[in-house]
This record gives structure tokens, sequence and C-alpha cells, in this order.
């Protein structure tokens, strides 16, 4: 199901997009005391549907936020939901008109946020729906954090809280670095969200500068390797970055990322029936990894209009699974979450887009570079 909504002007700044200073020096030239921040990060982390909901805030700062501000930058377009309400995507419009999307996961003892860290991609992988499209710009730090305050403030009515992030939605985390880096320390914020990066995974299609560089961070995210192939013949084709990147120098990055982070790696194996999923795959896997610095996770393609590809059977799946196993790796097999809301990237936009093609903006002039800053 996908509903669309008409869009209004957003003329004042949202307020994520203040730095701390910012924000104490707008309070203090309304004749606000500082502790007046904190309040407000509060309520938009307790998911305040406006400035006038602030409550605890006196009557005239409520109305100067609002007269300043919008509590988001983003602006819902479209939604669906899937699993019995258990999984629901959004689609957002950002400030230059572009849209972006990002799936919430529910399950029993975590909520999970699928984030969108650019629009489009300029890595065009062939089988994912954000590679087939165009790339747009890099998503700021607080259009990213923003997709995780919309996503607590729609959990907040049932009583719940966003736990974990996963920037496994349109874009790639590494081509737009220093937003991505700012926006986990953001979201680890205890007077915003207090998502610690230990519950964040950065996927990567193997951006190996990039790699070394969070090592150096000291931000205990999780790294996930969008792997796909072990062997570099077919990894050019399935995730062209790996012309410039090949997979000897992915694996050692990563192999130096366990080693300085103390964090194992996990790899993501999208399963595509025909192309990555024989007995000689599994085998080149096995003697790629070592299996004490790595996890496999499997993902069953999930269809993209307009593609050849096609998903794995249930056996064949566990076959190839098993076969990886016997190989002495850790391997999972990652459920097929949200397939009837077009979870997996860029799928509800390009949806979203076929019904209504304005939503795929036409701010070029507001794209920032063309390419990734690798
Ligand atoms: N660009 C980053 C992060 C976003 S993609 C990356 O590639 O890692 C997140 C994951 O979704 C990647 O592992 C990607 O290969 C996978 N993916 C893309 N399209 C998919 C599809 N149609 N079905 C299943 N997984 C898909
Ligand atoms: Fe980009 Fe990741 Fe999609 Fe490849 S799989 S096109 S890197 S978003």
């Amino acid at each position: 199901m996908v509903t669309a909504t008409l869009p209004s002007s957003a003329s004042c700044p949202p307020i994520t997009s203040l730095r701390s200073e910012a924000l104490l020096e707008w309070l203090d030239e309304h004749g606000q005391p500082a502790f007046r921040a904190k309040q407000i990060r509060g309520w938009l982390a307790r998911g305040a549907p406006s400035f006038e909901a602030m409550h605890d805030l006196p009557a005239g700062l409520r109305a100067d936020l609002a007269a300043g501000f919008r509590l988001s930058s983003l602006e819902p377009v479209a939604e669906s939901s899937a699993d019995r309400g258990l999984t629901t995507k959004l689609l957002y419009r950002l400030d230059g008109a572009f849209t972006v999307e990002s799936v919430t996961m529910r399950y029993p003892r975590r909520t999970t946020l699928c984030i969108s860290s650019q629009v489009g991609c300029p890595i065009g992988c062939p089988f994912c729906a954000t590679g087939q499209g165009k790339f747009g710009r890099n998503l700021k730090a607080h259009e990213i954090l923003d997709q995780a305050l919309d996503a607590s403030r729609r959990l907040a009515p049932a009583g719940k809280r966003l736990s974990h992030v996963v920037f496994m939605g349109m874009g790639e985390p590494m081509a737009n670095y220093a937003a991505v880096v700012e926006s986990v320390r953001l979201l680890a914020d205890p007077d915003l969200l207090g998502i610690s990066p230990r519950r964040v995974v950065v996927s990567t299609a193997g951006l190996v500068p990039r790699i070394a560089q969070l090592a150096e961070e000291k931000l205990p995210v999780t790294l996930a390797i969008s792997l796909h192939a072990a062997r570099d013949e077919l990894r050019d084709y399935l995730v062209p970055i790996n012309r410039r990147y090949p997979l000897g120098e992915l694996v050692a990055a990563a192999r130096d990322f366990a080693r300085t982070t103390g964090r194992r790696v996990s790899y993501e194996w999208v399963v595509l029936a025909g192309v990555n999923d024989s007995d000689r795959d599994a085998d080149e896997l096995g003697r790629l990894l070592d299996p004490y610095l790595s996890h496999v996770n499997l993902i069953p393609w999930n269809p993209v209009d307009d593609t050849e590809f096609k998903g794995p059977s249930r056996n064949s799946l566990t076959r190839f699974a098993d076969r990886i196993r016997s190989r002495g790796l850790n391997v999972t097999v990652r459920d097929t979450r949200g397939r009837e809301a077009d979870a997996a990237c860029g799928q509800l936009r390009a949806r979203a887009m076929r019904a209504e093609p304005t939503l795929a903006g036409n701010a070029i002039a507001d794209s920032e570079g063309s390419s990734f800053d690798a």
C-alpha cells in the first residue's frame, strides 16, 4: 500500500540543523538559559509532534521556536507497511525536493531503523533498485538524524523506542563519510536518542580508504561489507567499485578494521540464483575470509523491477549456507522482512516515482558533487 500526502512550504531551517553552540546562541539571543537546549532535545527524542507540545517550555519560547524553525528537515510523502504493521517504510521529501526512504522493523526485543545516507547511489550495483536510479546528493548529518527522530516520533504512541540503526537504506555511507560519522555521533547523543554506536551497523560496498579511516574514529560501530562475490571477475560486475578497490585490498582493510577495533566484521551476500550461489562461490568465500574475524549474512535477493536477476529457492539457499558453514565460517540467513513494503533499498521510491514522477526531485542544482568523495 502506498499513500501520498501533499507537501507544505519549507521556509524556516529545521531545528536539528543547528549545532549545539548555535542553539545556545539562539537561546541566549532570546533571553533563555542554556538548559532549555537539553529540554528541547529531550522533546525531539521523545517524539513531540510540535513545538507547541513542549509544555514545560515557556509559551513565549514555544512561539519563538515555531516562528523560527521547523521540527524536521523531512516531509513524509508516502508510507507503506508489511508484516502486519511490524515493518513500515517511509518516503520523505528533503529540502531541495529530492526524496529518500527509511524502514522501521519491529521485533520482540528491539526496533531497528534502516536509514538512508544519500539520494540515489553513485556505485550502481545492477541488482539494486537504488543503484538503477540517478545519483542525487549526499544527505546532511541532520537529515540522517531526522529519519531516526521521525521513526521515534511514530513509535512513541505505542510506547516503543528505536534501539538499533543500520545504514542499509539508500546510498553508500562511506561515500558521504563526514556526514555519516557526524550522524552516528548525533544518534549517540544522550540528550537525543542515546543510540550507542554498538547498536549501529555501517554497511559499505567497499571504499577501502574510508574503512581505514573509520577504524581510527573510536566509534565502536559494526562494519558490514557488501561482498556478494569472492572473485574479482564477478564482483567487478556485481559491485562496480571493486574495479577500483579489488577483493584483496578490501578484505585486508576489513581485517585491519577488525584488529584495530576488536569488532568482528559482518559480510553481506545478496544471493542471486545462478549468479553467486554455486559450490564454487561458497568455496571461494571460505578461502577468502578468516573465520575468527568474520560473520557472513546471506540475504535472499528482493526482486527489483526491470532486472534479470532471480532470488534463490529455499533449498538452494540452505545448501549454499551449509556449504559455507562447512568451510568453517559463521553464517546467518537474513529474514525477508518487509517484502510487501518494497523494503529493499530504493524500492518504495522507485514505485512512488512511477506513480508520481515529481517525487524524483528536480533540484539538480542542489546536488553536491556528482560522485563519491573516496
Ligand atoms: N550501499 C551500501 C549500503 C546500502 S545497501 C551497501 O551496498 O552496503 C544495503 C544492503 O542491501 C547491501 O548489502 C546491498 O547489497 C543490499 N541490497 C541491495 N539491493 C537489494 C535487493 N534487491 N535485495 C536484497 N538486498 C539488496
Ligand atoms: Fe549503492 Fe549499496 Fe545499492 Fe550498491 S547495493 S547501488 S552500493 S546502495
